[in-house]
C-alpha cells in the first residue's frame, strides 16, 4: 500500500495511490481548507476538481465517542449525528471527518466486497479503543478473518512530543489505566501519550496485519505549517478526510 502525497492549487493532501474502489483523501492545511474554515459542505465543494462526485455525504458531529455511523438515510447531511466513525460498503454515499491533533484511521479491503472505515481517534477516543469498536463493526458483518487482508493507515497527528496531560486529570488517568505502558512516558505531574503507536497496537490487537499498516511519521503540533493543530492554535482550520466506494 502506497501513500501519496499531491497539491492542487496550493492544497495539498494525501491519497491512496492503488487504483482501486476504494477511494480516500485527508486535505491537510492548504488554500482551499483554510479559505473553508471547517465548513462542511464548503470543504467538499472546494476539494470537488481532485474528488469529483458528491451527492449523499455523512459528516457526524464528532463527540469523541465511539458511536460509528453507515450509509443510512439517517445519516446522510443535513442531519449530523454524533459519532466519529463511518462504515462504508456501497455506491452512492461518502463518508467524512475532520481532524486537528486527533488521529486519522483508516482501515479498508476489497474483501468481500469493497468496504473502508474512517475514524477518529483522538485521546479519548483511543483510551475508549474506538479502533476495537470499529473494527469489531466490519467483523459483525464480515467475519473476523476478512480483517487479516485489510490495510490502514494512520494519518498526520500530534505526536509524544506536544501532547502531555495533566496527571491531575481524571481523564488523564483513565488513559494510563487503558493504553499500553510502551505508549506513555509519565513524569513528576505529567505524562506524554504516543496516540499513533496506541492506535497502531490496536489495530494489530484487532487483526490488522502489522505488515499491512502505514503510520505516519511526524507531528501535526510542531509541523503546523503543514497541517492544523488544535493545540498550535488553530481553531476553525481542519483536516478533512473524505472517502468512498466507487
Ligand atoms: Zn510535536
Amino acid at each position: 500500500m502506497m501513500i501519496r502525497k499531491d497539491t492542487f492549487l496550493d492544497q495539498p493532501y494525501y491519497s491512496c495511490s492503488e487504483s482501486s474502489p476504494v477511494r480516500f483523501a485527508l486535505f491537510i492545511r492548504g488554500d482551499a481548507m483554510t479559505r473553508t474554515a471547517g465548513d462542511i459542505l464548503k470543504m467538499r465543494d472546494a476539494v470537488s476538481c481532485v474528488f469529483p462526485g458528491g451527492g449523499k455525504l455523512i459528516a457526524p458531529s464528532q463527540v469523541h465517542g465511539t458511536t460509528i455511523l453507515e450509509q443510512d438515510a439517517s445519516s446522510y447531511l443535513p442531519s449530523r449525528p454524533q459519532a466519529d466513525g463511518v462504515f462504508l460498503n456501497g455506491c452512492g454515499a461518502e463518508g467524512s471527518l475532520r481532524f486537528a491533533d486527533c488521529v486519522p484511521v483508516v482501515v479498508w479491503s476489497l474483501a468481500p466486497n469493497p468496504w473502508i472505515l474512517l475514524l477518529h481517534s483522538g485521546f479519548r477516543g483511543t483510551t475508549k479503543n474506538i479502533v476495537a469498536t470499529g473494527l469489531d463493526f466490519v467483523s459483525r458483518k464480515y467475519g473476523r478473518r476478512c480483517l487479516r487482508s485489510s490495510s490502514a493507515w494512520i494519518g498526520p497527528h500530534i505526536g509524544a512530543c506536544c501532547y502531555s496531560r495533566n496527571l491531575d486529570d481524571p481523564a488523564t488517568r483513565a488513559g494510563l489505566d487503558a493504553l499500553p505502558q510502551e505508549t506513555f512516558s509519565v513524569s513528576a505531574s505529567s505524562a506524554a501519550f504516543a496516540l499513533g503507536k496506541a492506535v497502531f497496537l490496536q489495530l494489530v490487537h484487532s487483526g490488522v496485519s502489522e505488515s499491512n499498516i502505514l503510520l505516519h511519521s511526524g507531528c501535526t503540533c510542531c509541523e503546523k505549517e503543514a497541517y492544523y493543530s488544535y493545540r498550535g492554535g488553530d481553531i476553525q482550520g481542519r483536516m478533512f478526510l473524505l472517502a468512498r466506494i466507487e
